[in-house]
């Protein structure tokens, strides 16, 4: 292990969140999405979020990722409270620090595998050649060298997923938010998905905190979380209980 130089304590602490609530107002109507959350994710730790539909998995995903604004509490992203900073400072941050992925691909359909994976860094106004060459080294770390000159509607749906986990880790974030990644799969290529993510994070150092319906890929994860109404908790004896269903 290396020993922090600095005298100042130095937190393995990606991303957390204290006292977390949301609440959507809907006309007259206050609806309570989120209430009193506390969590943290370690540096290249993987979690998983399980929830019934409707739980408010990704409403927590979009708060964690400071894409959404809470109605109480804080989201801190390496220590940096995304209430404090101005907009540009918080996307400045979620671009260096965060990569997403979503249960659609949500590529550019106009533009190629490479393009698409290279975009988060032309963005960040990165050398088109700089920018070419990283997004190359990871479309062969997910497998798909061979389909960089493809447009998504080239490729098949694990494809596109692969392409999409290329473009969040392009950046090399602390961590991925991606809610139900493999929701739009079938079972093999979850799987597939799934372990190539587990495989990625580890080799790359990169957090991940996945949403997802399918219990036995969650249980691959270091913690698996289950949101309900009553808060977001440890789900160990869910999943035992779980595994023998199908
Ligand atoms: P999950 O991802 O677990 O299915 P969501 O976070 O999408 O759940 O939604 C949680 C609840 O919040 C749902 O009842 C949904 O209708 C409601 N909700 C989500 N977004 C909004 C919004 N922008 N305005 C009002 N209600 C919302
Ligand atoms: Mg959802």
């Amino acid at each position: 292990m290396n020993k922090p130089v600095s005298s100042k304590p130095v937190s393995d602490v990606v991303l957390a969140c204290r006292g977390l609530g949301k609440t959507y107002t809907q006309g007259d109507y206050q609806v309570k999405v989120l209430s009193n959350i506390d969590f943290s994710v370690q540096r290249a730790e993987h979690v998983a979020i399980v929830g019934a539909s409707g739980s408010g998995k990704s409403t927590l995903l979009h708060l964690l990722g400071g894409l959404d604004t809470p109605s109480t509490g804080s989201v801190t992203l390496h220590g940096k409270d995304f209430a404090t900073l101005s907009e540009t400072a918080r996307g400045d941050l979620r671009n260096a620090s965060l990569g997403f992925v979503y249960q659609f691909h949500h590529l550019l359909p106009e533009f190629s595998a490479l393009d698409n994976v290279a975009m988060p860094l032309l963005i960040r106004r990165e050398k088109r050649a700089t920018a070419l060459a990283k997004a190359e080294a990871i479309l062969a770390r997910v497998g798909l060298s061979k389909r960089a000159i493809h447009v998504p509607g080239e490729l098949s749906g694990g494809e596109r997923q692969r392409v999409a986990l290329a473009r969040a880790l392009v950046t090399q974030p602390a961590c991925v938010l991606a809610d139900e990644p493999t929701g739009n799969l079938d079972h093999a290529t979850a799987q597939q998905i799934f372990a190539l993510m587990l495989d990625l994070s580890s080799t790359l150092g990169t957090a991940f905190v996945i949403v997802t319906h399918d219990i036995e890929l969650a249980g691959r994860c270091d913690r698996v979380l289950r949101l309900t109404e009553h808060g977001l908790h440890p789900a160990e004896r869910m999943t035992v209980l779980q595994g023998a269903t199908p």
